[in-house]
Order: structure tokens, then sequence, then C-alpha cells
């Protein structure tokens, strides 16, 4: 099991509540290498009993909705990475700056990756997997004072608006990538990315794999947008991930115990 893989479990199994739970996770798991997932049982986990309980893992939550109120965004909402959260920023000033409106028309895509072994060229997964792109219309004012839509054709032709093609420009400006450059299948002239699949295939992976796993935290543990995991808050006592409230810590010896096994 290569260290990515490991982590990612140990993250899962550290979300769960039961000892029961984690055992069922497990044997799923191990059971999934015996028919072709190119696992081998981490040593100290070949029998469900000996399974260790990791106490510092953290569940990731990876997949976080961009808050568009008060920008310049319509259409659905943008499920992105955090890490992905300054770049909708460089494109929410660049729609500022040149008086247009981003209409989202995708974000987060679920990879669907086929089962076929561990080794996958990251090239050929797009960054919408890893919550790191957006598909877009550009919407414009036209001559009649109106605002009108710029879908793929408009973008990608010779009639773009002067509006839209300072968009692109200033959105390129920021370090993105624009798809309307790319010619390998195709343009794609809706598209931004930041080309992490190909600056960092590593981080891309690891990413695409945690949107998968990524859960709700509760109140207690919030999302960190710094580390897209879920963090313990509770000062005192340790947090019920189910109920999102810290319970303080008891003793386990009623004041009554007159001292037997570990209360003593
Ligand atoms: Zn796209």
């Amino acid at each position: 099991m290569d260290s990515d893989r490991f982590d990612r479990l140990a993250r899962t199994v550290a979300a769960m509540e039961t000892r029961r739970g984690v055992i069922r996770h497990m044997t799923r798991v191990l059971l999934g290498s015996w028919v072709g997932f190119r696992l081998t049982p981490h040593p100290s986990a070949t029998h469900a009993q000996d399974l260790p309980l990791p106490p510092l893992a953290r569940a990731a939550c990876g997949r976080q909705l961009y808050d568009t109120d008060g920008k310049p965004f319509r259409g659905v909402p943008i499920e992105a990475h955090p890490d992905f959260f300054p770049a909708l920023d460089a494109i929410d000033q660049c729609a500022v700056t040149h008086g247009v409106e981003v209409e989202a028309t995708g974000s987060l895509r679920d990879p669907n990756v086929p089962v076929r072994g561990a080794i996958v060229d990251p090239a050929e997964y797009s960054n919408h997997h890893a919550g790191h792109a957006i598909d877009t219309n550009v919407w414009y004012m036209n001559s009649a004072g109106d605002m009108q839509r710029c879908a793929s054709s408009c973008m990608d032709g010779n009639n773009r608006p002067q509006a839209v093609t300072d968009f692109i420009r200033c959105v390129k400006a920021a370090g993105l990538r624009w798809g309307g450059n790319f010619r390998n299948p195709k343009s794609d002239p809706v598209h931004f990315d930041d080309g992490l699949n190909l600056s960092d295939p590593n981080a891309f992976r690891r990413k695409v794999a945690d949107m998968g796993d990524s859960v709700e935290c509760s109140a207690c543990d919030p999302c960190n947008l710094e580390t897209a995991l879920c963090e313990d808050i509770c000062t005192t006592g340790t947090c019920n991930t189910k109920s999102g409230v810290c319970e303080e810590t008891t003793d386990p010896c009623d004041p009554s115990d007159t001292g037997v096994g570990q209360c003593r």
C-alpha cells in the first residue's frame, strides 16, 4: 500500500464512530486488494483485530463551495478545492475590472476512474477531478446596453466581444490556463484551470482521491481551509464528530467505586 493511500485510509478510519465500523471498512479494503487493486496489506493490519486506530489522523474536507455572494458570478454553484479559491478570486477581480459576469456551467467533477491499478498518468485526467478547474460562459454588455451571453463558439470565435477578450487576457495574466489555447485533444474555450495535473502530479493525485473521500466536518472539528482537513477545536474534552459537541472526558471510575481493576 503506498503512503498516500494509507494516509487516506487512516483519515477515513479516524472519522469513524465505532471499532466495528473500522473493522468492516478495513475488511472491505483488504478484500479489495485481493481482487486486483494492487494493494498489499499493511503489515500490522493483516488481522482485523490487530488494526491500529491512529489518534491523530483527520478527515479530508477538500470539497468546498466557493462563496459567490456579492460577486459577478451566476450559473451553477461552484465546488472546488480551497487551494483553487485564490484562482476563483482572480477570475472575480478580472470580471469586475472588465465589466463582465461569469456564468459557471461546471466545476468539480467525479473522476469515475476505472479500476486498472495504481499507476495513473495525471495528464489523462482533468483538473476538474481535483477541484482545480471551472467552465464558464461570460456575460458582457452589448451595444444596446443589455447583458448578453458569450458561450463556447463566441468565446472561441473571431467575433469575440472586446470585454470578453480582455477578461480572458486578465485571467491568463493572473496565472491561469485558458482552454481556448488547448490543442490536445481540442480547444475548450469555456475552460479555465491552474494546470495542477502537470505542475504537481502528486498533489493532483492526492486531491483527486481526497475529493472522493471528502466529508462534511462537524461544528467542533470545522474544515481548516489551509489544510483541507477537519480539525478538532475542542479545548477541553474531545469532539463528538456526529453531534458536533465537545464532550468532556469523564472519569471512568464511579465515585462510589471502592476500587477494582483500573479504578483502584
Ligand atoms: Zn472544463
